[in-house]
C-alpha cells in the first residue's frame, strides 16, 4: 500500500522539476532578449566614428570563423577580423566634372546653411577630430556662424587642419592657423569690391570647356554643377544648348577672392533648368521647389544589425596596417532585397574581386553608393534607378565569410559614414520665404534670358 501511495508522488515530482526548469530557462531567455536585444540594436546601429576593431585571437593553431570574419593565420595563431577587404577590382571611372566637383587641393569653401554647426561641418569633411576639438573649444566665437557666411579650410593629406578662415563679412576675415598643437587667431580687413556680373554662353564642345571659355572659374562651374546636379545630367548637354549665369564676385584688389552664384539658367533642347539662390543659402527652381534629392539612410526595407561600422582608421589586428573599413556591414541573410537609397544611374554592376557581386550607383554629381558581396545583381550599367528600386539580393560573394551587405556612401568621391553623414533634404520653400523668393526670381529672371 505504501508503495502504491508513494509512486504517484514521485511521478508528480518527476513532472514538476523539468516543468519549472523549462519555465526558468524561458524566463531568463526572454529577460535577456528583452534587455539586451533592443539596447544592442541601438548601440550597434548608430556606430560612432571612433576606431573599433573587432578582434578575436585564438591560442590554438586551428583557424576559426566568427560571424562575417576572415581568418588569417600568423605563427600558428589565428585572428578574426570583421572583413579584411572590400576593395573592388573595378574602379569607378571619373570624368572632367568630377575633377571640378572634387576638392582636390584639400581646400574646401563652404557656405553656412540653416542648422549647420562648425563641428558637424568639419566632421562631415573628415577633418581630424582633435583639431576640431582644439579649434572649437579655444575659440568659442566660432559658435556664432551665420547663415550665408563663407568659411574655408585647408587640410593635409592626413586630414589634419592647417588653416581655417571665417568671413564674418565681406571685408572682415578671421584666420586660424595651426601653430604646434594649437591654433592662433588673426584677423584681416581687406578692401573688397563686390561686382554683380552676368555670363552667357553656348555649348560647342562640353559644358566645362565652354563655361571656362566664357570666363567662369572652376570653382564657379563646380557651384553651378552642384546646384543643378539632381535635375540635369551635364554630360547630356548638346551643341546649341545655352547657359546664363548671374554671380556676385568679390574682388580683392585685382584678384577674385570669392564668388557667389545668384542664379543660373541652362537650356537643354526645349527644356529650361533654373537654380536660384534663396535667403537660406540654398538653391531652388523658379517655383521655389527644392533642387535636392532625398536619400534613404539604409539600403534595406527593414532595419538590420550593423556587424561592422564605418572606420577609416581601422587597424589590422595582425599586420598593424591601417585597412580602412569604408562602409557599413549589415548582418542580413542571403537573398535579402537590396534597395537603392536614392535616384541615380548604375555605374558598375558586375563581379569584382574581393567585393564579389558589386553595384555602384551615381546620384547626382556629388554622391555615389556601392553595394557589395551580393548574391544576385538585378540591374545593368547605364540603367536609371529610382529611390527604393530593388537592385540586388544580398549574399556572401567575394572575400566574405558570412552573409552580409557591405554598403558605402561617397560624397565628392570620399567615403563617409552613411549612418551619420548629413544627407540632402528635399524640402521646398513655403509661406513668407517662398513669397520673398518668388519676388527675387521676378527681379533677376530677365537677366537670365538668352
Ligand atoms: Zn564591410
Amino acid at each position: 500500500m505504501a508503495r502504491k501511495k508513494k509512486s504517484p508522488v514521485i511521478e508528480k515530482n518527476n513532472f514538476k522539476i523539468p516543468y519549472f526548469s523549462i519555465l526558468g530557462v524561458l524566463f531568463i531567455v526572454i529577460l535577456f532578449t528583452a534587455l539586451w536585444f533592443p539596447l544592442n540594436l541601438e548601440r550597434t546601429l548608430y556606430v560612432p566614428l571612433t576606431p573599433q576593431v573587432e578582434t578575436t585571437v585564438n591560442d590554438n593553431a586551428h583557424s576559426s570563423v566568427v560571424g562575417d570574419g576572415i581568418v588569417e593565420i600568423v605563427n600558428g595563431k589565428s585572428a578574426t577580423v570583421t572583413e579584411s577587404s572590400d576593395v573592388p577590382e573595378d574602379e569607378i571611372v571619373k570624368d572632367e566634372l568630377d575633377d571640378i566637383v572634387d576638392d582636390k587641393d584639400n581646400t574646401v569653401q563652404y557656405t553656412i546653411v540653416r542648422g549647420d554647426t562648425l563641428h558637424d561641418i568639419l566632421i562631415r569633411y573628415n577633418v581630424n577630430r582633435n583639431d576640431i576639438y582644439q579649434l572649437t573649444t579655444k575659440f568659442k566665437q566660432l559658435a556664432n556662424l551665420r547663415i550665408g557666411q563663407q568659411i574655408s579650410w585647408t587640410t593635409d593629406d592626413n586630414h589634419n587642419l592647417l588653416t581655417f578662415s571665417w568671413a564674418i563679412s565681406s571685408n572682415n576675415i578671421r584666420i586660424y592657423e595651426k601653430s604646434g598643437d594649437n591654433f592662433v587667431e588673426s584677423s584681416e580687413t581687406i578692401e573688397v569690391v563686390p561686382q554683380d556680373i552676368v555670363i552667357k554662353g553656348d555649348i560647342k564642345t562640353s559644358f566645362v570647356a565652354d563655361a571656362r571659355k566664357s570666363g567662369l572659374t572652376s570653382n564657379e562651374i563646380g557651384i553651378i554643377t552642384r546646384a543643378l546636379q539632381w535635375r540635369l545630367d551635364f554630360r547630356r548637354l548638346q551643341v546649341g544648348d545655352k547657359f546664363s549665369v548671374i554671380l556676385t564676385r568679390e574682388m580683392h584688389g585685382k584678384s577674385l577672392s570669392n564668388s557667389q552664384l545668384l542664379g543660373v539658367r541652362i537650356k537643354n533642347g526645349t527644356k529650361d533648368y533654373y537654380a536660384i539662390l534663396a535667403d537660406d543659402g540654398k538653391y531652388y527652381d523658379i517655383n521655389g521647389s527644392s533642387l535636392s534629392q532625398s536619400f534613404f539612410r539604409y539600403p534595406l526595407a527593414k532595419q538590420a544589425r550593423v556587424s561592422s561600422g564605418f572606420n577609416p582608421r581601422r587597424l589590422h589586428p595582425v599586420t598593424g596596417v591601417v585597412t580602412p573599413h569604408n562602409g557599413v556591414d549589415f548582418a542580413v541573410s542571403r537573398g535579402t532585397p537590396v534597395l537603392s537609397v536614392g535616384n541615380g544611374e548604375v555605374v558598375i554592376a558586375k563581379y569584382s574581386g574581393s567585393a564579389g557581386n558589386y553595384i555602384a550607383i551615381r546620384h547626382g554629381r556629388q554622391y555615389m553608393t556601392t553595394y557589395m558581396h551580393l548574391d544576385k545583381i538585378l540591374v545593368k550599367p547605364g540603367q536609371q534607378i529610382k529611390q527604393g528600386d530593388k537592385i540586388g539580393l544580398s549574399g556572401n560573394t567575394g572575400r566574405s565569410t558570412g552573409p552580409h551587405l557591405h554598403f558605402e556612401l561617397h560624397i565628392n568621391n570620399k567615403p563617409v559614414n552613411p549612418l551619420t553623414a548629413s544627407l540632402p533634404i528635399s524640402e521646398g520653400l513655403t509661406g513668407k520665404s517662398k513669397k520673398a523668393f518668388l519676388s527675387k526670381v521676378k527681379s533677376i529672371s530677365s537677366q537670365l534670358n538668352f
